[in-house]
């Protein structure tokens, strides 16, 4: 499959990056580390007349400590380097867990956490080529009418399926989104819409630049447990984070976040409130995995069965609970 004709723009630095993207907006796609932009414009996916190169964009890369605990990640800071940071495994754990499972390490050498974070939605119907697409008929999420996966309905149920956000969202953290009127912070909770086809609220002609995790989310135990076909590469088909602080052998806070079974990755709060101030056993990690699975909506977007996933975030969501509980 080829890739599409399109102007490749590479810009050296934020600012100059920033100009192109105010001018080319809706013409133009980011190009961060690729892994997922370029197999999805050969399938024809997105045919942008611009492709804004980011990697020579040096200043977008890097992991920075501050003073109180709190880290700054800025977006072009790849998978493998989350992985190897000896801070982030000793006080975010669950951040370097969930990005160790992404992909492949050839993957995780290019691929970014600002990609990661903007990941499109998947689904069996739509990530194929365009011969394949167009004997289906197209679908909603490109050049169709018609959901082939809830075909009774107009929304687009293609499934959220990076590893990292469920991590961040344990940690409650913070994106930066650059864009023509300047900058702006949110809750990563807040940029993820539920709908498929508008999956995140970000205009063509911004960027995320930074991702923060606070000094509060230091120092929890972290556990990410994934699901999917062959351990070596693959999307995870459902995904549990859990980030846990104990006192006295009791439950001092816990969130637990789950990923690829809805089309946004979701903070099931009721979980993770539910083990506060509690000692975990079995029959407690058994109940959040009760609710963990409540929230998921599994759909024929994927490989395996939604019944099957839907278990697997009750199982992980136990195990994750227990192993985060251990001693
Ligand atoms: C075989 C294979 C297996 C994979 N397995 C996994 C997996 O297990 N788990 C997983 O999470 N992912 C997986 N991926 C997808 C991908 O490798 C990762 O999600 C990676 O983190 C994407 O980052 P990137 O920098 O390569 O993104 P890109 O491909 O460069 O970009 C992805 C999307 O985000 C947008 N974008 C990127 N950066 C920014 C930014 N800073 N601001 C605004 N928009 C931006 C791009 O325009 C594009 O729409 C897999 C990919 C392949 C090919
Ligand atoms: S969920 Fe439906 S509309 Fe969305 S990509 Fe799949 S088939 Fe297309």
């Amino acid at each position: 499959m080829s890739l599409p004709q399109f102007t490749l723009l590479r810009p050296r630095g934020l600012e100059e990056a920033m100009g192109w993207l105010v001018k080319y907006g809706e013409n133009l796609r980011v190009l961060a580390g690729g892994t997922d932009l370029i197999p999805s414009m050969r399938q024809k996916l997105f045919e942008p007349e611009y492709v804004l190169d980011l990697r020579g964009v040096k200043e977008m890369r890097g992991i920075h400590p501050q003073p109180d605990g709190a880290v700054e990640i800025w977006a072009l800071t790849t998978l493998s380097a989350i992985e190897r940071s000896s801070y982030l495994r000793e006080h975010f754990p669950v951040l370097t867990e969930a990005a160790a499972t992404v992909a492949s390490p050839v993957l995780r050498n290019m691929g970014t956490i600002g990609g990661n974070i903007c990941l499109d939605t998947r689904c069996l119907w739509y990530n194929q080529s365009l011969t394949w697409r167009k004997g289906c008929g197209f679908c909603i999420k490109k050049d169709g009418d018609l959901c082939h996966v809830a075909p009774g309905g107009a929304k687009c149920w293609a499934v959220f399926s990076g590893d990292t956000p469920p991590a961040l969202l344990c940690l409650n953290a913070e994106i930066e989104i650059a864009g023509p009127r300047g900058k702006r912070r949110l809750p990563l909770q807040e940029f993820y819409t539920g709908d498929g086809i508008s999956y995140r609220k970000l205009l063509p002609n911004e960027l995320v630049t930074r991702v923060f995790l606070p000094t509060e989310s230091a120092n929890y135990r972290g556990i990410y447990r994934k699901l999917r076909v062959r351990g070596s590469i693959d999307y995870p088909l459902a995904g549990v984070a859990v980030a846990m602080k104990r006192s006295n052998g009791h439950v001092a806070d816990a969130r637990i976040a789950m990923t690829a079974v809805n089309p946004a990755p979701v903070l099931v709060r009721a979980a993770g409130e539910m083990l506060i101030g509690k000692a975990i056993d079995e029959a407690l990690a058994e109940a959040a995995g009760d609710i963990a699975a409540r929230s998921a909506k599994p759909l024929t977007t994927s490989a395996l069965t939604p019944e099957y996933r839907r278990e697997m975030i009750r199982v992980f969501t136990k195990r994750a609970v227990l192993a985060a509980a251990s001693n």
